[in-house]
């Protein structure tokens, strides 16, 4: 017991404090016009200068990741395009270094540890022991690896058969951090819930729950590793550009078209399904040919959930199907998204739900989130 504490609390955060990732900032500006914007799309092709673009959704706002080495030369590229900016972020490191201090005097929720994020591995382990604490209920699929190889895995609930099945998938964006540890939570509230929860038991008993935790592994991995904030895409290599990745969840068959930039972190990739993280989902949904619900998780800021799970309980009450898309217009109803792609191949229950973000800085948010985020996630849950 004590060695999983050491584990969790270890976790990322330790991880982290072994690397050096110093000074890296995050700015933040307010384009004053189209020229500016075109300037700062300019400043993410700059490959050398590895500065990480993020717009908000939200507003105009943009925030910049610089690392350390191009701080000088970035802001210098924007003060000679007369571009205003101030420092949103003055050390990534010691916000990492503050949040992991406030993890350790964090209490524990059982063996599980909700409250703090994972790496890769860790995940991996966890997944096993859920499954082995549930035998009967609860198995791994692998469907494929992603382009570094790691293992696309899926956990499987079934209660026996080959039933109608409903998908769950979450982390398709790489830094949406909170979405993985809200599917770990979720799979464990499963299992621990079938045959005490009436609704749950019900479900398990007519159908098959498959939830994939991790959808992009590979940017997973990455985003954590490099202290990537607003990285989102997958690893794969670009044919003729420096700049690496594919935004996953602009890559589906479904109206593909988004960014043709490489260099964009909203990049929609060579093709349809051209990452291997997309394909093997489409591969397996398409073998198992009765899938009935597909659900996918994003993160979201200042977003509420409730609203949406309304909407999403009406319309699995009623009696046509839906293609039911919630949050801004540019992310989740995006060109080339799963949800699309799933209401087109047949899955007339195909949502996708922006969980709630309360982080003062984007996708960084505090770990003592996932908890009430994933409880409210669970409590909206619409099947
Ligand atoms: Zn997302």
């Amino acid at each position: 017991m004590i060695g999983i504490l050491v584990l969790y609390y270890g976790s990322l955060y330790q991880f982290l404090l072994h690397c050096t990732y110093g000074q890296d900032q995050v700015l933040e500006i307010i384009p004053g016009n189209e020229e500016q914007i075109k300037s700062l799309v300019e400043l993410e092709a700059e490959e050398h200068l590895q500065a990480s673009v993020f717009q908000s959704r939200y507003s105009p706002t943009t925030h910049v990741q610089v690392p350390f080495v191009s701080i000088q030369a970035v802001k210098g590229f924007l003060e000679s395009q007369g571009i205003v900016y101030s420092i949103m972020i003055e050390d990534v490191q010691v916000l990492l270094d503050k949040e992991y201090e406030e993890m350790l005097i964090r209490e524990w929720n059982g063996n599980f540890n909700f409250e703090a994020y994972l790496i890769l591995e860790e995940i991996f382990q966890e997944m096993n022991n859920l499954i082995t604490d549930h035998p009967g209920l609860e198995s791994k699929v692998n469907i494929g690896y992603a382009f570094e190889n790691w293992s696309i895995n899926v956990f499987k609930f079934s209660t026996g058969g080959d039933k109608p099945a409903i998908w769950l998938d979450a982390a398709i964006h790489a830094r949406e951090w909170v979405t993985q540890a809200t599917a770990l939570w979720i799979s464990n509230k499963i299992a621990s819930d079938y045959g005490n929860d009436p609704s749950i038991t019900l479900i398990l008993d007519v159908m098959d729950i498959f939830l994939l935790p991790v959808t992009n592994p590979d940017g997973s991995v990455f985003s954590q590793t490099q202290v990537k904030l607003y990285w989102q895409k997958t690893q794969s290599k670009v044919p003729g550009s420096l700049c690496i990745g594919v935004d996953p969840s602009r890559n589906w068959d479904a109206g593909f078209g988004a960014s043709s930039n490489p260099c964009s972190y909203s990049y929609h990739g060579p093709g349809a399904n051209s990452e291997v993280e997309v394909k093997s989902v489409v591969d397996f949904i398409k073998s198992h040919g009765n899938f009935k619900a597909f659900i996918t998780f994003h993160t979201g800021k200042f977003l509420k959930l409730h609203f949406m799970a309304q909407k999403a309980a009406q319309s699995l009450t009623s009696l046509h199907g839906t293609k039911y898309k919630v949050g801004p217009i540019c992310s989740v109803i995006s060109n080339g998204g799963s949800i699309d792609w799933s209401y087109d191949s047949g899955i007339k229950y195909s949502f996708a739900f922006e969980l709630r973000e309360a982080g003062q800085y984007d996708f960084l948010l505090p770990a003592n989130q996932i908890l009430p985020i994933a409880e409210e996630t669970w409590l909206d849950h619409p099947y």
